[in-house]
């Protein structure tokens, strides 16, 4: 071993001895070069903390810097934010939480990623999954102009071997396509790592759309860019994502209700999700990605109106049970939300399309 490498494993494995508990479980059954490549690569160098969190690189990131592994366990992956703010306006964005909404770039954005890229070659960093973005959508009209997740994905094909897959999420596949990213994603797509495409399309009537993701693309301008990218050969996903309660609304201290009640348009019929889930299997897509809606409290904002009367509506259907606020939003008791996915996984048990929740899907994308 030369006195770099004597050196820096040393520093690393010093390193890696302070990380903050709650990420052990992506430390702890490593090998020591691993160890070691992971604290070079993720943990603060100078600081004199004695506990660090992954909190080191510019642009490729620790995939959630929020989730503890003990509970939440994503294990080694990264994530790309490649904008900060989303054009898209969805009501239900989780986002939110902690990205103030106005969409933007980042700058200095190529000069970082090549930092980064250059430290994972660097310090020798095992590979593991990558997802562009959790917190903005990548295709949002702002990459028209902009391009930067056209560059990252460039980059990350120069550096391939050090994701495992790579993954895209968006509500504006046509950009995709017409920005022409097709051939990038056949690239990054091989037998021994998965390149993927993840598309939320949650509602099947343009009124439901329009006001819970008033921002994005029609659902026509989505699905007919989805059937384009599985002809052409491209994994796609499709995120029937988030999936709301059924309606008649069935209280349980008070007689049925249902959204025009509280001022809201019925976000899915039963018949919506037919059609949802009839076009997924036509379409050809590998499988399909659901969660129960949250309400998010927005950073340094009021929740909406829309919010606002949805969050009404849980607590209605939650009653007798009170609604739970953890990570930034409230959520329907455990019972409530499975009866609203469990109607999405019947239709997909008789259609023959695999589905899954939104953690599992995460956790099996290796
Ligand atoms: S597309 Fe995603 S990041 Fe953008 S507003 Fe909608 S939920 Fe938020």
């Amino acid at each position: 071993m030369d006195l770099f490498n004597h050196n820096t494993s040393e520093e690393g494995l010093a390193l890696a001895s302070r990380v903050d508990p709650q990420y052990a479980p992506v430390w702890q059954d490593k090998p020591p070069q691993e160890q070691t490549a992971l604290a070079m690569y993720f943990l603060p160098h100078g600081s004199k903390k004695s506990v660090l969190s992954p909190t080191r690189p510019r642009v490729i990131k620790w995939y959630c810097p929020f989730a503890n592994q003990h509970s939440f366990s994503s294990g080694h992956r990264y994530c790309i934010n490649v904008y900060t703010g989303c054009a898209h306006s969805c009501e239900y964005c989780y986002a939110a939480a902690y990205e103030l909404p106005h969409p933007d770039v980042k700058r200095d954005f190529a000069k970082l990623l090549e930092k980064d890229l250059a430290d994972l070659e660097r310090f020798d960093v095992p590979s593991a999954p990558i997802h562009l973005s959790n917190s903005t959508d990548p295709f949002q009209p702002l990459e028209a102009t902009a391009g930067h997740t056209r560059l990252a994905l460039q980059e990350l094909l120069a550096h391939r071997r050090r994701f495992t897959s790579v993954v895209v999420l968006t509500k504006n596949p046509r950009l995709a396509v017409e920005s022409g990213c097709v051939d990038l994603f056949r690239k990054l797509d091989s037998s021994r790592a998965q390149f993927l495409i993840e598309v939320s399309l949650a509602f099947w009537r343009e009124d439901a759309r329009q006001l819970y993701d008033s921002g994005a693309p029609s659902i026509q301008d989505r699905t007919e860019s989805i059937r384009q990218l599985c002809r052409e050969g491209v994994r796609v996903v499709l995120r029937i994502d988030p999936l709301f309660p059924s309606s008649p609304l069935s209280g349980k201290t008070a007689p049925a209700a249902t959204y025009q009640d509280f001022g809201l348009p019925l976000p899915q019929t039963l018949d919506d999700l037919e059609q949802l889930v009839t076009f997924a299997r036509e379409a050809g897509v590998q499988h399909v990605v659901y969660s129960p809606a949250k309400i998010v409290q927005p950073r340094m904002r009021q929740l909406s109106p829309v919010m606002r009367r949805m969050r009404s509506l849980y607590e209605f259907v939650a009653a007798p049970e009170r609604l739970t606020f953890r990570g930034g939003s409230w959520r329907l008791p455990p019972a409530v939300q499975s009866d609203v996915t469990g109607r999405l996984l019947a239709i997909c048990r008789r259609h023959g399309v695999p589905a899954k929740c939104c953690k599992q899907n995460l956790i099996e994308t290796p």
